[in-house]
């Protein structure tokens, strides 16, 4: 994701970020690159350089974050509209996170001037109709623009009605949800305060079984971790003000067995699994056969996994220097991961631990 320091929207930052990740990783990796109207005349070379696709934000960060995020958010229909129509010319899919500024904005002020700092404050200033009203917006400039647009970590069920009625209409649109939208309501937020703050926030029952009914029917398509860690430190500033915390839950080390859960509850098909986790996103985003399928010519690049193995999650034994603000400690998961592999080799092996750094190679879309 782009929104690191320096933020990824120049082709010569990406290709820094490119060679700083490969002499360090054991998996491989795609970089997404940030897309505006302040950085329009980069976006062409940004494809050129191997972005596998381009994120734009439709709501603008918390102020003291905005070194992160800088070019890589709109706050209006025609600066999205601008984006969209350059990123259309690189042929890459355009990643939208789709929260509505203007009124995400306006009751974030309605809280401060309420003085909420309460968790559940963090909430009530992004109700259900922030991501649905920004949803439509880039669905309908999606439609005049002929793009091809991807909503990133959906959490309302009413989006999932205007997704899939656009997918009906024709419109070039996918979408992926979290475990964290198919697991948690917003009561989350009273029982663990700032780690549960992430954007868009937990939501209600109802949403939640859409999520997880959408996935199995296919009206989501896949299923991402929107892994966004933060010191324990900076999590904890949270309890006094909500507003002082940063968004952000880690997820990376988790989705296999949490969505293998939802297997052995009978609320998803094992063979749901591949399909919402790797081939969906290989064909969306350029990468398929080669990535998201296993036959001859494919790289094997395999979990293989003990379904029969219950264990428990333990925050301090994962591998994020985030583990203190994990919202899965202590939950029963089914399914172990035994080994993966990268191109045939292995990178992980359960007990074991990892290979050397640089097994990993980057991904672009062909
Ligand atoms: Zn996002």
């Amino acid at each position: 994701m782009p929104n690191t320091e320096p933020v990824v929207t120049t082709a010569e930052i990406l290709n820094e970020k490119a060679r700083l990740v490969k002499n360090k990783s054991v998996c491989n990796f795609g970089l997404i690159a940030g897309a505006s109207h302040e950085n329009l005349s980069s976006i062409s070379e940004l494809s050129k350089a191997g972005a596998v696709a381009f994120k734009t934000y439709m709501v603008a960060p918390a102020k003291e974050r905005e070194k992160e995020y800088a070019g890589t958010f709109v706050t209006n229909s025609a600066q999205l509209f601008q984006t969209m129509e350059e990123v259309n010319k690189t042929s890459r899919v355009h990643c939208i996170h789709a929260e509505c500024d203007s009124t995400v904005n306006l009751l974030s002020e309605k809280m401060k001037k309420d003085k909420r700092k309460d968790p559940l404050a963090h909430y009530d200033s992004r109700p259900n109709f922030t991501e649905e009203e920004a949803v439509s917006d880039a669905l309908i400039l999606s439609e005049y623009l002929h793009a091809k647009t991807h909503f990133v970590h959906v959490s309302a069920a009413r989006s999932v009605d205007l997704l899939s009625e656009a997918k009906q209409r024709g419109i070039d649109v996918t979408s992926e949800t979290c475990p964290q939208y198919m697991i948690f309501s917003k009561e989350i937020l009273e029982k663990k305060g700032p780690y549960a703050k992430f954007n868009p926030p937990p939501r209600d029952p109802e949403d939640i079984e859409r999520m997880i009914r959408s996935l199995a029917t296919g009206e989501i398509d896949m299923v991402s971790t929107d892994h966004a860690p933060h010191s324990n430190s900076e999590k904890q500033r949270g309890w006094n003000d909500i507003f002082a915390a940063p968004s952000g839950t880690p997820g990376v080390e988790t989705r296999l067995p949490l969505l293998l859960n939802f297997v052995m509850k009978g609320r998803l098909k094992l063979s749901d699994i591949p399909r919402i986790t790797s081939t969906a996103a290989a064909k969306r985003f350029g990468i398929f056969p080669s990535k998201g399928s296993i036959q001859t010519g494919s790289d094997a690049d395999l979990a293989i996994v003990d379904l029969n193995q219950t264990w428990t999650i333990k925050a301090s034994e994962l591998q994020t220097k985030a583990w203190e603000t994990v919202l899965y400690d202590g939950v029963e998961v089914n399914g172990r991961v035994k080994y993966a592999l990268v191109s045939g080799q292995i990178a992980y092996e359960d007990g074991a631990g990892f290979a050397s750094p640089g097994l990993g190679t980057m991904v672009q879309p062909s």
